[in-house]
């Protein structure tokens, strides 16, 4: 198509889909806040919430303070107690509160424009050390403002300004992610992120087209500016021609329909065309999903990711808030199977400020995330599974522990479930006895090692994101190494292809419920290196069962295995365009 007057740009497509329309810029490392006033009446709602996020930001800092280690303490203590004083200084509420009372700005302009008029008297400050203290009160409004921001995202008071607009932003966080479905957003464009990361991950979850890696997208594309997204091909045009726009527009009509068409698939049986019965379940990991799965047509959720509900918050929920939302979900999947994930925060998984976990380590990725964090704080895991077999008594349900590198970390964690039950047993409450653990299988070591460590699990779930980020050595949300990050490098197919066989020579069921479940250039692969289970985002579900239902499994195993033992990658992409033109 002939454009000679948009700019065009490229990035890394992570969600299908076009969105047209206006561009909403917001970058995190430097919060822009508009001028915005609120109403008279609403005074004391907005004093409130600016109070609250006050005691929050301090217990935030307070408990970060109790938990600095004291080889360390020294150092970052002192900066921190500069901040715990900022925040509780009397006077510095104040005079937010009174710009919000008389002024009448809303809570995050009063914070910023107070910001401001301490950063103006700093301006004549000649002690260097002194003046440099700016930079501490800096800190803590960007600390105060995100608390106001996130909680607005809590409380479903999401700003209009993500309505209809398309958002860009330098990193893209799950709770941007939410924020722009929970209010009508078109798509996200972000500067850094990888394809499996946490929050491309729940873009394509929710269907918000969207592309992550966009190199200087923030210099680029100005608020306001009109965009065309193209979420298939990672094209983001700015102020496009009519032409353009009509283009892309039938395109985003046309593939609606194929959408619609595809649905027509979902009733039918998930049986190969050679009589193979297979399996397709749904990942899930927000509460707002449970809308959009219907529990007929999928065989159960494979990846119940608990995470969400420890994020965005300072405190751990309770086994009581946790068991209501995890009977919630049993219920709603009748007899399907649910499969709750353990906890598996840390790295690109975010976490409440206030827990230490490898995400402040200097490897995150190799820190102390998933089983390594709930066998470090016990009382969490313990009354995590609490929760998980209270609900089993609603449903079918499985334990599926995240991270597992080693076989003690199995045998440890089944002694914190029996201590579970047995807590459980002794306060009287129902729970269900009766339920398979499993694990993800993610890093190398229990890949290889996976004949040895199925005499100790009921299933297997492989974790193709994590599986290529550490086989390959990766970070998965990088995009500078994004190119290197390859599902069907040799190494990572033939760990999938041992895992895949360890369960069948162990009768042990084997699911893959990484994102390469999702992806269609890899269903024919999969099924032929001998995968009957599928557990995906859901709106990849039909897109995957109508190419697993066409497909002859017995004519897909050779060239399976060709491509495994292939080592140019040129030749290796054509025998997989091959297969999926089987
Ligand atoms: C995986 O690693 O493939 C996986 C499904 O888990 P997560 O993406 O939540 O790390
Ligand atoms: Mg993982």
């Amino acid at each position: 198509m002939k454009n000679p007057s948009s700019i065009i740009l490229k990035g890394l497509p992570v969600s299908k889909g076009i969105a047209i329309g206006i561009s909403h810029v917001m970058e995190h490392g430097n919060n822009v806040i508009k001028e915005e006033y609120i109403d008279k009446k609403s005074i004391s709602k907005e004093t409130k919430r600016l109070e609250t996020t006050f005691k929050k930001t301090l217990s935030e800092l307070n408990i970060i303070r109790n938990k600095i280690s004291p080889s360390i303490k020294k150092n970052v203590g002192l900066f921190l107690d500069t901040h715990i004083l900022l925040v509780s200084d009397k006077t510095f509420l104040d005079n937010i509160r009174f710009r919000v009372k008389e002024s009448l700005c809303s809570s995050e302009w009063a914070i910023q424009s107070e910001y401001l008029s301490i950063r103006d008297s700093f301006e004549n400050i000649e002690d260097p050390y002194i003046k440099q203290r700016i930079d501490d009160v800096n800190h803590v409004v960007k600390i105060l403002l995100k608390n106001l921001i996130m909680k607005k995202a809590k409380m479903n008071i999401v700003s209009k300004n993500f309505n209809n607009v398309i958002l860009v932003t330098d990193d893209l966080s799950p709770a941007d992610v939410i924020i722009a479905y929970e209010s009508k957003g078109l798509g996200l464009i972000s500067e850094y992120g990888g394809r499996s990361s946490h929050s491309s991950i729940l873009t394509r979850s929710l269907e918000l087209p969207s592309i992550v890696g966009v190199k200087n997208g923030l210099s680029i594309i100005k608020h306001g500016d009109y965009l065309i997204l193209d979420g298939n091909e990672g094209l983001i045009f700015i102020n496009p021609e009519k032409d353009l726009i009509k283009y892309y527009e039938s395109l985003k009509k046309s593939s609606l329909k194929k959408k619609k068409l595809l649905s027509s698939v979902l009733t039918k049986k998930n049986i190969s065309l050679d009589k193979e019965k297979l399996e397709i379940m749904a990942n899930l990991e927000l509460p707002q999903e449970l809308k959009i799965i219907k529990e007929k047509i999928i065989d159960g959720i494979g990846l119940f990711r608990t995470e969400y509900l420890y994020t965005d918050r300072t405190d751990f929920p309770t086994e009581n808030e946790q068991f209501i939302a995890y009977k919630q979900i049993v219920k709603k999947m009748k007899n399907n199977p649910v499969i709750f994930r353990t906890l598996d925060i840390g790295a690109d998984k975010e976490i409440p400020d206030n827990i230490k976990t490898g995400s402040i380590a200097r490897n995150p990725a190799l820190g102390l995330r998933g089983i390594r964090y709930s066998l470090s704080d016990q009382s969490v895991f313990i009354n995590q599974i609490k929760a998980i077999l209270r609900a089993g008594l609603y449903g079918t349900i499985k334990i599926m522990l995240p991270m597992i590198t080693n076989f003690t970390e199995i045998k440890d964690a089944k002694n914190l479930i029996n201590i579970a039950k047995a807590r459980l047993r002794d306060e009287k409450k129902k729970f269900n006895n009766n339920i398979k653990i499993g694990i993800m299988v993610e890093v190398p070591s229990c890949a290889v090692l996976a004949n040895r460590f199925a005499k100790h699990v009921d299933f297997f779930s492989i974790g193709t994101n994590d599986l290529v980020q550490y086989t390959l050595a990766i970070d998965r949300v990088d995009e500078e190494v994004n190119y290197l990050y390859d599902p069907i490098n040799s190494a990572v197919l033939n760990l999938i292809k041992i895992v895949i066989d360890a369960g069948a020579k162990n009768k042990i069921p084997v699911s893959l419920c990484g994102e390469m479940a999702g992806d269609s250039n890899y269903t024919k692969l999969l099924l032929g290196l001998g995968l009957k289970s599928f557990s995906m985002h859901p709106s990849a579900i039909p897109e995957i069962k109508n190419i697993m239902i066409n497909s002859d499994v017995s004519k897909l195993k050779k060239l399976s295995k060709e491509i495994i033992n292939c080592d140019c990658v040129i030749k290796k992409n054509k025998l997989l365009d091959k297969i999926n033109s089987i």
